[in-house]
């Protein structure tokens, strides 16, 4: 079964003025798809290893399918915890995990500074990551610099920034902090609360 790019939940031009929407439809349809057909190409010459037997290049395949399989993960993520300013995405979380986050961080905005400088400080390529712990039973904020490198392995995901030069360069240029900073007016809480829950890794 292939994998296929996700559609947006809302349009390209409505996370403007924070994410532009040139910025948008290069980074989903151009990029985003790159990662899928790099998926779907590692999934089929592992299937034809496996039909021939021949190992002979596992090593670079699965190399592919962890670098375009965390590209594809990550990707939809990052589409599925935004949201049009005002229409979901803005503000802060509330409830259970506004609770949570003030026990494991101190307060809302103590995490959102933490959380912001580790996407600015993030070298070269990579993401910032807001997980949760199922083993620790607690919230995390991760840094990854090659996404095929997971740094916690089991956390789960539940929010994260993309802050390769591609989401951001053709509106901030280099100005990085001014990208993210802009990025919190699209946060949806709520769908990240929704996957918190999900988590099962509240305790
Ligand atoms: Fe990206």
């Amino acid at each position: 079964m292939a994998y296929e790019l996700p559609a947006l939940a809302y349009e390209y031009n409505s996370l403007e003025p924070y994410i532009d929407e040139q910025t948008l439809r290069l980074h989903h349809d151009k990029h985003h798809k790159a990662y899928v057909d790099g998926l779907n190409n590692a999934e089929t010459k592992l299937q034809e290893a496996r039909e021939k037997s021949d190992f002979a290049l596992v090593k670079h395949w699965t190399r592919e399918l962890a670098f375009h399989g965390s590209g594809h993960i990550l990707h939809s993520l990052y589409w599925a915890v935004m949201a049009p300013n005002g229409k979901g995405g803005g503000g802060k979380p509330d409830g259970d995990l506004l609770r949570r986050l003030e026990t494991d961080f101190g307060s809302f905005d103590t995490f959102s500074k933490q959380f912001g400088a580790t996407a600015v400080a993030v070298e070269g390529s990579g993401w910032a990551i807001f997980a949760a712990s199922p083993l620790a039973k607690k919230l995390e904020i991760l840094a990854v610099e090659k996404h095929q490198d997971l740094t916690q392995w089991g956390c789960i995901p539940l929010l994260t920034v993309d802050v390769w030069e591609h989401a951001y360069y053709l509106k901030y240029q280099n100005r990085r902090a001014d990208y993210v900073a802009a990025w919190w007016n699209v946060v949806n809480w709520p769908e990240v609360a929704r996957r918190w829950t999900a988590a099962d890794a509240r305790r």
